[in-house]
């Protein structure tokens, strides 16, 4: 996500109705081309009276929030973390296929939750346990340690200095034209188009891309 102002809505890497029938072609163009490009425009109508903080990256108004003037500080941390998490959620799905997650995240996860299904079980858990709008995370800290964890709203790993390694929107308008109030199916149904290869590799580099 190396981008800064003005920031744009990168296409989906995927046609709208590439995850059917796991996640609908109208909820993903609602997210992408209204949810997430509200997050850009945003972000873009807050800084261009910002000359001096438009070289800013994505990551760096999340990391430097501290650094910018109080009026921004919160509307630019709401932004930037829409855009970011968004992105980086529409980046770790493909359609629907047999790729499996392999070596080196298959050991990790092993060697932390006890095997794919227990890590699955508790990513499960870990998302419907998020009240109101947020995502659930795996993430990898400094030393390489995996870990599941929530936050709200537009907050991202990064404030916490946590890779993120896969999140899962549980915004109402992520699933609600499909999956109604059925979080617990759209996460089950997420399970089918979650790109494994991708996860993998981001756990071998240690790095998202
Ligand atoms: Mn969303």
């Amino acid at each position: 996500m190396n981008q800064h102002y003005p920031f744009v809505n990168p296409p989906l890497p995927y046609a709208y109705d590439a995850l059917e029938p796991y996640i609908d072609a109208k909820t993903m163009m609602l997210h992408h081309d209204r949810h997430l490009q509200t997050y850009v425009d945003n972000l873009n109508r807050i800084l261009k009276n910002y000359p001096e903080y438009q070289s800013f990256s994505l990551e760096g108004l999340i990391l430097y929030q501290s650094s910018l003037p109080s009026e921004i500080q919160i509307p630019v941390h709401n932004n930037a973390g829409g855009i970011y998490n968004h992105i980086f959620f529409f980046s770790n799905l493909k359609a629907p296929g047999s790729q499996k997650l392999s070596l080196p995240c298959s050991a990790y996860i092993n060697s932390v939750f006890g095997s794919l299904d227990a890590f699955l079980d508790a990513f499960r858990k870990a998302a419907l346990s998020v009240f109101g709008s947020g995502y659930a995370w795996l993430v990898m800290d400094a030393t390489g340690r995996l870990n599941i964890i929530t936050t709200a709203n537009q907050d991202t790993p990064l404030q916490l200095n946590l890779r993120p390694l896969l999140n899962l929107d549980v915004w109402e308008h992520a699933y609600y034209l499909k999956h109604y109030n059925n979080r617990d199916d759209y996460i089950t149904d997420w399970f089918h188009v979650v790109d494994w290869d991708r996860v993998s590799s981001s756990c071998y580099t240690g790095r998202a891309r």
